[in-house]
């Protein structure tokens, strides 16, 4: 029988973005925002009037995504996971120049994981597997297999009934370890 297959989405799932573009924005901008505030996928109208669309301009920087925190327990989950599934990190980069920078990030936090594994796409409804891992509900919407959605402030009124929510890597441990025999 073939392993089954997890899909990990990489911002708001293993690496934290938000916390290192808060910090950026807060400081440039004399504001202080949360994490918790930042309750749409959208969030530029939370900013200060002089930011506002210029917030998605941090993402340009490659140098956000090298050096994000790693969400809690995910290393931990993922390795013990990967005895018994095939992960996959599946990654929609925001321009082109993240690509290298988000590689390198998972080669040095989940160097277990083979580079051959790592896909990135716009559209990740090409994964073909059995479970995937976001934050995001629309990439979750035409994925074909089990939906689990990382809960996020911005995605916390969303009630898709196809969606399995988890809070942490904890619960996604012990969800897919209680779905699966062997
Ligand atoms: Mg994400």
């Amino acid at each position: 029988m073939r392993r089954k297959r997890i899909g990990v989405d990489m911002d708001g799932v293993v690496a934290d973005l938000h916390s290192e573009w808060l910090k950026r924005y807060n400081y440039d901008y004399n504001d202080n925002l949360k994490s918790e505030d930042v309750t749409m996928w959208n969030w530029h109208k939370l900013t200060h009037p002089n930011c506002q669309e210029k917030i998605y301009e941090y993402l340009d920087d490659p140098g956000l995504f090298e050096n994000l925190p790693v969400i809690k327990g995910s290393q931990e989950v993922i390795e013990e996971l990967s005895r018994s599934f095939d992960i996959y990190f599946i990654t929609s980069p925001f321009n082109l120049n993240n690509i290298a920078p988000k590689y390198r990030w998972l080669k040095k936090n989940f160097g277990f994981i083979a580079e051959d594994r790592y896909i990135f796409t716009r559209d990740k409804s090409v994964f073909y597997g059995d479970y995937l891992i976001d934050d995001k509900p629309s990439n979750l919407v035409g994925f074909q297999g089990i939906k689990i959605l990382y809960s996020a402030p911005h995605n916390k009124h969303n009630d898709n009934s196809e969606f399995i929510r988890a809070e942490n890597w904890r619960e996604i441990k012990r969800f897919l370890f209680k779905s699966e025999t062997y």
